[in-house]
């Protein structure tokens, strides 16, 4: 459903990504692996359009995303889902999964509760609706902030290195999550430093170094025989 060709993207003179070329097909779940300082949340972010590419293009369903005619109806059709959750800390969890709906859908607000409560049913939230993001442990938010972005029933979701800024005793509960989401089919890309995750759950890796894509692969090719060095220097570092 995406097709990425040729994206560059420069800060002022900096080059941060070049020629970055990828493929993700319905159900995909696609990680991104790399250094810190790679390009990953920065290619994320183009994806997601928080970012205008320098050159290149985005395609999805083949239409290139970049032309205005189809921003607005693509930011709906993709969520995103941060390190540092971004939960609205004034409203409550219901009130959260559901502002979104309201706005960028304009469903009712009796559907927007109805699809807020089922998908906080299913990262086992439902029972904090009336809670403010601040009464909720870091795992419990983050999987608020799940919830928010499928109430949006996006074809696509993003994920910037979701468990990063949890206690170890809460990544789990998180990772279980995305774990289930990708065995009912949801296609997801995931920025990741979780290697066992990468390996065990997804059908696609990309390593990224330098703003370019050094090698990609499916999980087993690419953790027990990496075709780079540079590929095998940095999954070492997690042996
Ligand atoms: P990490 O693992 O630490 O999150 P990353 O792979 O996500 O790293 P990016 O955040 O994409 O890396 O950053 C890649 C490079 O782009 C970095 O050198 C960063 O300083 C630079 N960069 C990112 N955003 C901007 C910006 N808005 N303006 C200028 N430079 C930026
Ligand atoms: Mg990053």
């Amino acid at each position: 459903i995406v097709e990425v060709r040729h994206l560059n993207k420069s800060f002022g003179p900096r080059e941060i990504l070049r020629d970055i070329n990828f493929t993700v097909c319905k159900g995909d779940v696609t990680t991104i692996i790399g250094p810190s300082g790679s390009g990953k949340s920065t290619l994320l972010r183009c994806l997601n359009l928080l970012e205008t590419p320098s050159g290149g293009e985005i395609l999805f369903h083949g239409q290139n995303i970049g032309e205005s005619a189809n921003i607005p109806a693509y930011r709906t059709k993709v969520g995103m889902v941060f390190q540092s959750f971004n939960l609205f800390s004034n409203l409550t969890v219901l009130e959260n999964c559901i502002l979104g709906q309201r706005k960028a859908l304009k469903r009712s607000k009796a559907e927007a509760e109805k699809k807020a409560l089922f998908y906080l049913e299913k990262v086992g939230m439902a029972e904090y609706v009336n809670a403010k993001p601040s009464q909720l442990s870091g795992g419990q938010q983050q999987r608020v902030a799940i919830a928010r972005a499928l109430a949006m029933e996006p074809e696509l979701l993003l994920f910037d290195e979701p468990t990063s800024a949890l206690d170890p005793e809460m990544v789990g509960e998180v990772l279980n999550v995305m774990q289930k989401l990708a065995a009912e089919g949801m296609t997801m890309i995931v920025v990741t430093h979780e290697m066992a995750f990468a390996r065990d759950v997804s059908n696609h890796v990309v390593f990224m170094a330098d703003g370019v894509i050094c090698e990609e692969g499916e999980p087993h090719q690419l953790f027990e025989q990496p075709k780079s060095e540079r590929t095998a220097e940095f999954l070492a570092r997690f042996r």
